[in-house]
Order: C-alpha cells, then structure tokens, then sequence
C-alpha cells in the first residue's frame, strides 16, 4: 500500500507528552471561555464551586459531569454560543430526532480550522491536489457537505459540490469528469453501484480511486462491497454535527482504527449508563471535549457513539489515538414490546443472508395495542427473480425518476398496457369524510 504524506507532521506525530501539554493549555483557555461566555457552563462551575483555575491537570476534566444533547437543546437556539452573533459567519443544524434540533455556531477561525481538520483527513486518505472530488453529502443546513467541500479547496484539490441525489446524474458526472474521489455516506455509495450497473456503466471506464465514508455507521461487508464494485479504496470517516462537522477522526492507510485529531478534542471513553471513565480498549461512549472553539465550546460532550480508544502510536507515523469503529449508537435502539432491538443486530443477521442489500429499515407501527415491527429489506443489486424481474425494474426505475423529480417518496402501481382507460382524468382527488 501506497504511504500518503501526512499534512500535518509536527501536529499529527507530536509525542505523545506534547500532545498533552497542548491539551492542557487549549483545555485551559476553552474552559475559561465557556465559563465566562455560556451562561449554562457558568451556572454549572458555580454549583461545583468551581472555577477555570481548578483546572491545573488534563485529568480535573473529570470533575465536571457530562454535556448532554438535552442540555444543547435547553439552549435553544442561540443559548450555548460563547461569542456574539456578530461574530458568528456561518450556522449548522445537528439533526435532533426528537424536540428541538442543537445549533452550531461557527465564527471564521471555526471555519478555517474546520476546512484545515477535513484537509488532514482527505489527505490521510492519499487525496492530493491532482484529485476530482465528488461529493455527494447534501449541502444545506446539516454540516457534512460544507465541511468537505471547504476541507477539499482547503487541499488544492478539485470539487465537485454534487450533493445528494440524482443518482444516475451523479453516475454520469463521475465518468465524464473524470472523478477521482467520491465523499458520502456508504449506502448512498451502494445506490451509486447499483445505478453505475443499471446504466452499464462499467467501473473499469470509470477514474474512481478512493472514497471517503461516514456520517453513519457502516459495516465492514458494506466497505468490501462498495471496494470491490468501485474498485476504489474505502476510508471511515467521522464526525460530529456538534464538534463542528467532519475531520474529528479518519482513517489513515493502515485502515486500522480513525485517529482522532487530538488537538482539536480531548476524548473519553464512558460508560454510558454511569458516566464512569473507562481505559484503552474498553468498549464504551466516546464523549469530546473541544479544544480550539471559538464559537460553540463543549466540554464532556456525549456523543452518543459507542466505540473504543487505543493510544498507541500508528504504523504510519502518526501519534493520534485511534477509536475504534463506531459500531452503532448508543441510544440507537427501539424497543418493541419490552425488548430492545439493536440495528446492528438485524444488520449483522441480514450480512449472513446471501442476495441482499445491507440496507434496511425498522417500522414500528404503535398505533394499535400490540405495538408491530416490520423489517423492509431489499435484495442485492442483480438479484431480482427472473419472472418479476421487469416489472420490478421498470417500477423501480418510475419510482426512482418522480421521486427525484418531486423531492418526496411516491408509491408506484404498475399495470398492464390498458389498465388505463384513454378517458381517464389526468388528476383525481380522494376526499377524505367530511370534506
Ligand atoms: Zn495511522
């Protein structure tokens, strides 16, 4: 395997006491702004009888308890920012599942150091400036599509800021501009693959050599896939809407672990039902602390994702600590009936099951007495049984065009030829009762 340059040498390979001294020093100068700044950080240091001069060690850390995404959201919108909105240039949503969304503030040395941390990760992955980068994270209010596009002319490197879908465009794009490298989320790079095929568009035409994947969890067979039917090399990526987006950690060439960019965050590994700090190579929450934040300053975040720490240095040189990968949220479950179902549980059954697509969907129906799960799973690309296979496809095909045309998901009934009467109206409406 090819050895990318490190971007950042004297940051990505400082020993490991260096890098402690530099987390202690930003800690200081973060705790002091979130302090004197964020009303709901000086109210908690007040009811400790704390004060930004307690924290002499990297370790007093310990002494606050956890920031949680219901204290964000008791913040809402503006609560947690620790500078005026005048000097915040940009705002991103995290994508709240229930109440209200957190809001991230960025002042313009957010912005920069951002695109800097996305820089080091594309170039961990061999990226240069001879690359064409498509990116197909959707650029909006969410921070993945930004936060590489920014990180890619940060590099030097072309981008192609495509967004989310158009899937068969997105295809075209890649083989007549010559894409090197393509940015998203895996299963998003599993519907290229499929439209890629569909279009007979064969990988060997195509110029793809690497890809970046996050913005959710993701399983080894899934990267084996997309690797194979791409013929790109597959990078873990991750962030954290709330740490400012992309670059928090990635993977280097070894692929072994996603170093974590530790001048930017300190990170803890909890245990996630009692707080407690655990050791390297636990399994548990990984919490963040920033370390450079101007506008939004968390300290003790709980990210949510559960995962694992090793501090000892990479085989490539670079001194991070690696988290392993995360393997599915936290508070990523549902019960059913009393008992707690696990998407990586489904998914590691429907892995084992030959012909199918990893990607699936979970629906709880509570609207009658007996609560009800449904599974939707779908077969693997070239997988279609031979006597429905036209029908299937043709749907397929209609379902997929509306819906990218009208932006909304639309259920399509395919009939015979004469199932429509030639009389029939364009337009009919369906009232519901008392209308
Ligand atoms: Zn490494």
């Amino acid at each position: 395997m090819a050895s990318a340059p490190i971007r950042d040498p004297q940051i990505e390979c400082l020993p490991r006491a260096e890098i402690e001294q530099l987390q202690l020093e930003r800690l200081q100068a973060t705790v002091n702004r979130a302090y004197r700044n964020v009303a709901f950080y000086q109210k908690r240091f007040e009811d400790l009888s704390l004060t930004p001069e307690d924290f002499q060690r990297i370790d007093d850390l310990a002494r606050l308890p956890l920031t949680g995404k219901d204290d964000l959201r008791a913040g809402y919108p503006y609560g947690m920012f620790a500078v005026p909105l005048r000097e915040v240039v940009r705002v991103h949503l995290s994508s709240g599942t229930t109440g209200n969304p957190s809001v991230v503030g960025y002042t313009a040395n957010d912005v920069r150091h951002l695109a800097d941390l996305v820089a080091r990760n594309l170039a961990a992955a061999g990226v240069t400036k001879d690359d064409v980068v498509q990116i197909f994270f959707g650029y909006g209010i969410f921070t993945a599509g930004f936060g590489f596009h920014y990180g890619t002319e940060a590099l030097g490197a072309s981008v192609i800021p495509f967004s989310h879908g158009d899937t068969r465009r997105q295809v075209q794009v890649m083989r007549d501009f010559r894409t090197t490298v393509i940015i998203g989320t895996a299963h998003y790079a599993l519907s290229i693959v499929a439209a890629a095929e569909e279009m007979g568009v064969d990988p060997h035409a195509l110029s793809l050599r690497v890809g970046l994947f996050g913005g959710e969890p993701w399983e080894e067979s899934v990267r084996e896939t997309i690797q194979q039917r791409l013929m790109i090399e597959a990078y873990d990526v991750y962030g954290l809407a709330e740490l400012g987006g992309p670059g928090v950690s990635f993977e280097c060439e070894r692929h072994d672990g996603l170093h974590v960019s530790e001048d930017q965050f300190y990170v803890e590994v909890v245990d996630p039902a009692t707080g407690e700090r655990l050791g390297p190579g636990e399994q548990g929450e990984l919490v963040f602390t920033t370390l450079n934040k101007e506008a939004f300053p968390l300290l003790r975040y709980r990210s949510g994702d559960l995962s694992s720490l090793n501090p000892e240095p990479c085989a490539c040189g670079r001194t991070h600590a690696r988290m392993g990968r995360v393997s599915r949220h936290a508070d990523d479950r549902v019960v059913v009936r009393g008992v707690s179902i696990f998407p990586r549980q489904v998914e590691a059954a429907l892995g084992s099951i030959e012909g199918l697509s990893p990607r699936f969907q979970m629906v709880v129906d509570r609207t009658t007495l007996l609560e009800r799960l449904e599974i939707h799973v779908q077969l693997a690309p070239g997988m279609i049984p031979d006597q429905m296979r036209r029908l299937v496809e043709m749907e397929a095909r209609v379902r997929e065009k509306l819906q990218e045309l009208l932006g909304l998901s639309v259920d399509i009934k395919l009939g015979a030829y004469g199932s429509i009467a030639e009389e029939t109206p364009r337009i009919r409406i369906i009232a519901g009762e008392g209308q």
